[in-house]
């Protein structure tokens, strides 16, 4: 670049005080001629949100309630910053005149509005947020096209996805959308997610029972949020994974398939007409996903070690077994139901993990829980934002209900 002007962008990140929030601010302080901080946003750990606003200086620090905001702004008196309050105002620092890019990394269906609020703003959007394409996939693409949005995945799988297709261009840009027909991009046959298999992969099933949260979140390979680590070991993660795979990419479900590599150093693969199969390979450290969706097209360090493949050893493949992990099949079927059926299988799998984690539901309770929820639900129409709503809560208020049920 020697010489040549290099823009900074500026950026809110949503979930600062996350896992992924957490990375993406590693990777910014390694590059601060590149990037500059306007707005952060957490909920849960105050402190470490006050020490992110020391250490980087936004003009936005955003709270759900007053009383956190109060005890932040307690925390920020010699800082200048503002501290704001309320889900509205995620959606303002989402769509602020001066935000190039947003790190959408809220975890659960709490993300999805400020994540459409990015992308009606003709955003950057960096999309940790699973949870938004999941519930409203249709709609958010369509807010991505028709608003000039571009739409960078950060989950480490779609990521791969994204730079094993053709020319690795923005999953979405209103421009190469108007020239294509829509579907996998011309001699793209296939895209195969890789998924670890989580801490269960290989315990003897009829032991899983008694399966217990802290077993549950002990994931083999990854540092994640606990909700997502859960997800992990029951394979949901996956299966909402296939469902972010096929808006992000515009694929059908028979085009989307899933292989267990539990060393996960592959990130997923894309197959090509001609029998090329192409895999993105990197130690698993989301840095490297945040990292290329930060400074895209661009490429900068991440602060991860290099892939030394002589010492990684073997990688293995295996195929997913349903009878182990049922909710991967939920989740394909809740893609073919279409409607509202996928925003209903995650707000129950939200709600049965909650039970679980809080042990209140047994292990084999989660996908219990969802099969009846979405063999009761899959009906519901999803026509519009507030059917998504609705249905999200009916789906909540259902499977509550089958948890108290089931633990009683
Ligand atoms: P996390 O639980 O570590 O962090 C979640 C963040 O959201 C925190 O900052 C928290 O304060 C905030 N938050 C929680 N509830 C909120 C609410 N109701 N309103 C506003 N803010 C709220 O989660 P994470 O692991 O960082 O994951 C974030 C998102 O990224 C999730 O959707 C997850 O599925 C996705 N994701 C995570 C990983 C990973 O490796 N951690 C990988 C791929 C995708
Ligand atoms: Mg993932």
């Amino acid at each position: 670049m020697d010489g040549m002007d290099m823009s900074v962008r500026n950026l809110t990140i949503l979930g600062a005080t996350g896992t992924i929030g957490v990375n993406t601010l590693d990777v910014v302080a390694r590059h601060p001629e590149r990037f500059r901080v306007i707005a952060l946003s957490g909920q849960h750990q105050i402190e470490r949100l006050a020490e992110q606003c020391r250490c980087f200086r936004p003009r936005y620090a955003v709270v759900l309630t007053e009383d956190r905001a109060d005890a932040l702004r307690a925390r920020l008196a010699d800082v200048d910053v503002e501290v704001l309050a309320g889900a509205r105002a995620l959606e303002h620092v989402a769509s602020l005149p001066e935000v190039d890019s947003v790190m959408a990394a809220i975890v659960g269906a709490a993300g999805l509005r400020p994540a459409l609020a990015a992308a009606r703003a003709g955003k950057r959007v960096l999309l940790a947020n699973k949870e938004t394409l999941v519930m409203a996939g249709r709609f958010f693409m369509d807010a991505v096209r028709d608003h000039g949005a571009t739409l960078l995945p950060i989950d480490s799988e779609h990521n791969a996805v994204f730079q094993c297709m053709p020319q690795a261009r923005p999953v979405a840009d209103g421009e190469a959308h108007a020239r294509s027909a829509g579907g996998l991009p011309a001699g793209v046959r296939r895209i195969l997610l890789t998924a670890s298999g989580g801490p269960f992969r290989a315990r003897p099933i009829e032991t899983l029972a008694a399966a217990t949260p802290e077993e549950a979140v002990a994931h083999p390979n990854w540092v994640m949020g606990r909700k997502i680590s859960v997800d992990s070991a029951t394979m949901m993660n996956k299966g909402l994974e296939v469902i972010e795979a096929r808006w992000l990419f515009d694929a059908q479900p028979e085009q989307i398939d899933v292989v267990i590599h539990p060393q996960s150093i592959i990130h997923s693969m894309v197959e090509y007409d001609d029998g090329s199969v192409l895999a993105q390979l990197s130690h698993p450290d989301m840095r490297t996903p945040i990292a290329h969706a930060l400074a895209y097209p661009e490429r900068v360090d991440a602060g991860v070690p290099w892939l030394d493949l002589a010492r990684t050893g073997t990688l293995t493949f295996e195929a997913p077994d349903l009878h182990r992990f049922p909710c991967l099949g939920l989740a394909y079927e809740a893609l073919r139901i279409g409607g509202a059926a996928p925003a209903v299988l995650n707000a129950a799998n939200e709600e049965a993990v909650a039970a679980f984690l809080d042990h209140r539901l047994s292990y084999p309770g989660i996908a219990a829980t969802l099969e009846r929820v979405l063999d009761r639900l899959s009906g519901l129409v999803a026509e519009d934002l507030d059917d998504l709503h609705a249905a999200d809560a009916e789906a909540r208020r259902l499977a509550r209900e089958l948890v108290t049920r089931i633990a009683a």
